[in-house]
């Protein structure tokens, strides 16, 4: 298949990834893959485009499904009143002060119910993505069945997981980011970190010709550094704070700020966020407020183009963007928040920061030293390399599939 910039669009195969991680890496894989057949994994979630949980089964699926393990993804459905509640449920789990009412409430066990009546369960696994069909564990039979917390739940508003722990508790395992999310539970727990993947379309190495073209396309020029955030205009990854950041550098260093983002149908934060964002803006015509359409094309030129990228998130879950970031070798300023010091190592594979004023210094200092950023960029794709490439996630998720039908307490992954 080709793209508008008139490239090979990436659906790599298994074996396309032995150059970078080895052949018995790969092998591996097939092992346990073996050991599968015959189950269906069923992964359900609340959007098949936007955000990190959406980025990470496009790829997971279509691989498993090669090494021969029968895998599918499935939506539930929701309208604007239940993910404007849910939105409120993944803030207040961050920790975020939200009021939420017994309405609220409601309308997320209204909308469960009629999820659980219309959905076709049928997997031998039920591997149920975040807060957003939690729920559907009622439906639960014979079968397995794991929920994915994708969120940092190390803080949460006390009144939405004790509500959440109700359905928690019927699951048989749940599966955490890091250590610092995992919390006491009745049911088995596993730590798996997410991961990137190196073959798709945003992480595979581009020409110059066409990460100019894409500059071309949103009128970035390239005369200047160029330091870039991309995320969804959320209020947690605090676009406000990148261009209050930007503004100090500014003052000291001639920069582009470029804040990219697009939507996600379950997050219905976005318009409010992207025009206050605008407006902070206006007075400044080297930030460049992008609204993107869904094209990881246009993400992977842009973060490529950049100098240094931030991400500044005041609550983030793992933070794919600075994985992404890392893998392409960029120097990255990013808030010691939830799954990001599993990436950056202080001075070592990034910098980190915990505040506007510490990540314009960081940023500046970056833009400052480009022998020292380029010496954290590198280290920072070695890490990526080593930790959260999409064939050891593979493997864990493997080996967490497995050890659903195994008795033991304890599973070392
Ligand atoms: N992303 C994208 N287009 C955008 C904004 C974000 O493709 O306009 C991608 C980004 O590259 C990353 C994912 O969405 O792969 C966001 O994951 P992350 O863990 O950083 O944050 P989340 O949105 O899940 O909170």
């Amino acid at each position: 298949m080709k793209n508008t910039y008139g490239i090979k669009t990436s659906m790599a195969n298994i074996k396309d990834y032995i150059p970078i991680v080895g052949e018995s890496t790969i092998e591996d894989l097939q092992l346990i893959a073996e050991k599968l057949k015959g189950k269906v994994i069923q992964n359900v979630n609340s959007t098949a485009l936007g955000g990190g949980v959406a980025e990470i089964l496009n790829r997971m699926v279509p691989l498993l499904r090669e090494l021969g393990v029968d895998t599918r993804w499935d939506q539930i459905k929701g309208d604007e009143a239940f993910f404007e509640v849910t939105k409120k449920f993944h803030n207040a789990l961050h920790g975020r002060r939200q009021d939420i009412s017994r309405h609220d409430f409601n309308i997320f066990l209204d909308t469960s119910s009629r999820n659980i009546n219309n959905m076709d369960i049928y997997g031998d696994i039920v591997f149920i993505h975040d807060p957003q069909p939690i729920a559907l564990v009622k439906k639960r039979k014979k079968n397995k069945w794991l929920w994915r917390c994708h969120i940092d739940v190390s803080s949460p508003n006390k009144h939405v997981w004790r509500f959440l722990m109700d359905f928690i508790a019927k699951y048989d395992s749940a599966v955490f980011s890091s250590p610092n999310f995992s919390r006491r539970l009745p049911i088995k727990q596993f730590l798996i970190a997410p991961s990137i993947d190196p073959l798709s379309d945003k992480n595979k190495e581009l020409s110059e010709e066409t990460i100019a073209s894409v500059l071309a396309k949103y009128n970035v020029p390239r005369d200047k550094p160029i330091v870039t955030q991309i995320s969804r205009f959320d209020p947690l990854k605090d676009p406000i704070g990148v261009i209050e950041a930007y503004k100090l550098v500014k003052k000291y260093i001639d920069c582009i700020l470029v804040l990219a983002g697009g939507t996600a149908s379950d997050d219905p934060e976005g318009a409010r966020v992207l025009e206050e964002v605008r407006k902070r803006a206006a007075d400044d015509k080297d930030i460049h407020v992008l609204l993107l359409p869904q094209s990881d094309i246009d993400v992977n030129a842009l973060q490529r183009a950049s100098t240094v990228i931030v991400q500044k998130s005041l609550r983030e879950g793992f933070g794919l963007t600075v994985a992404e970031a890392l893998w392409k070798a960029k120097p990255v300023v990013a808030s010691h928040t939830g799954g990001i010091p599993l990436q950056i190592k202080h001075k070592y594979s990034g910098l980190l920061c915990h505040s506007i004023e510490g990540a314009a210094f960081a940023i500046k200092q970056l833009l400052n030293s480009p022998e020292y950023a380029k010496k954290l960029g590198l280290n920072g794709k070695e890490h990526i390399k080593n930790n959260f490439l999409l064939t050891r996630h593979l493997r864990e998720y493997m080996l967490l599939f497995l050890s659903t039908y195994h008795k033991e307490d304890v599973v070392y992954l």
